[in-house]
């Protein structure tokens, strides 16, 4: 019998927090609703033939993901982001954002997306109440594109004219770098975000579970501030401008506005972490590279109250370490970004 939220927490909203043992608020969830794509980029899954998604069974409701948020909220979580897989490949979308946006303490809903659904769906989502959405987009040559995710290229460049349109801005994009893949194609990507009026973040290969070998394809962001095509329209030698968030960004020469970077391998940037992690098959995981998680769809299908579920996310972030380790030597299935969710 679920215990309502009033008698649980006697205290009065906000004043409980999620503080782990380095001081660190953690109020942000990243919620992953899937672990199914329509694209297969090998850096986010593990090889196409190892990879099995979860029976539907197993992946959360929405009416558990809206409970989970809800006792999170009142831990202080106010900034949710949606992901995958591919969020938009969930059906029914747009509800599950709309029952997020009505819960009391949540003021930021974001989502990451790769697009190829955004032109139907944009408004919905908006209308449901999205706020911004980041897209990856990891080369601008269709036949790269195809090779990299299986997947055409254009639907994704409408997808961001569609998110544009809808007023899901500021768009940024994300692009994986990968060297011998899309490493040289740095300038363009610039040029096109400059174009389209968003913000560019490249961001380093980092080594999880996935179908690519990152020893070959890893490079810094140190390697590409070198390249002359970069230092053409990058300010390489202005100071790294932090934000709340995982990049720093450098300002483009002429006014054209900035380009992030984040550097999960050369520059770690856990002092400032907020995040906590959902992932589709209801695993919470304090740190992205880490391996434990704790499971609470289990816990809820057990009859598990509000106040549990509370404690777990205490544990949680009492489990969260000071800086995540990227142990190359873990083969744990559960380590690929398409099952957490980035
Ligand atoms: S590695 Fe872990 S602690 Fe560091 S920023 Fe990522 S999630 Fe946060």
């Amino acid at each position: 019998m679920h215990e309502s939220p009033l008698t649980f927490f006697k205290e009065p909203l906000r004043s409980a927090s999620l503080v782990d043992r380095f001081d660190r608020q953690l109020n942000y969830l990243r919620i992953s609703v899937t672990d199914r794509c329509n694209m297969r980029c090998d850096y986010c899954r593990p090889a196409a033939d190892a990879y099995q998604a979860e029976p539907r069974s197993q992946l959360l409701s929405f009416a558990e993901i809206e409970r989970i948020v809800r006792v999170a909220a009142r831990l202080g979580v106010n900034k949710l982001r949606i992901t995958g897989g591919e969020p938009l490949v969930r059906k029914g979308l747009s509800e599950l954002i709309a029952s997020l946006a009505r819960i009391e303490g949540i003021s930021d809903i974001a989502m990451t997306s790769n697009a190829t659904l955004l032109f139907k769906e944009a408004k919905a989502l908006v209308d449901a109440g999205l706020h911004r959405v980041n897209i990856s987009l990891d080369s601008l040559n269709p036949l790269h594109f195809r090779t990299l995710t299986g997947a055409e290229l254009s639907p994704v460049l409408a997808g961001i004219q569609a998110a544009k349109e809808a007023g899901l801005t500021p768009i940024k994009l994300n692009t994986v770098l990968m060297r011998g893949i899309n490493d040289d194609e740095v300038a363009s990507l610039i040029d096109f975000a400059v174009a389209h009026d968003a913000t560019i973040r490249f961001i380093e290969l980092m080594p999880m579970k996935q179908g690519m070998d990152w020893d070959k394809h890893y490079i810094s962001i140190e390697d590409i501030l070198q390249r002359e095509d970069v230092q053409q329209r990058v300010q390489v030698d202005a100071p790294l401008l932090t934000s709340n968030t995982a990049a720093r960004y450098l300002p483009l020469k002429e006014g054209k506005g900035s380009v992030g970077f984040i550097m999960p391998m050369s520059s770690r940037f856990c002092d400032g972490c907020n995040r906590l992690r959902l992932t589709s098959d209801g695993g919470l995981r304090s740190c992205l590279p880490a391996d434990e998680q704790l499971n609470l769809r289990d816990l809820m299908r057990r009859g598990g109250t509000d106040k549990a579920i509370a404690d777990v996310f205490l544990r949680s972030a009492m489990l969260k370490p000071e800086i995540g380790v990227y142990d190359f030597s873990s083969d744990n299935e559960k380590r690929s970004m398409i099952h957490i969710g980035g």
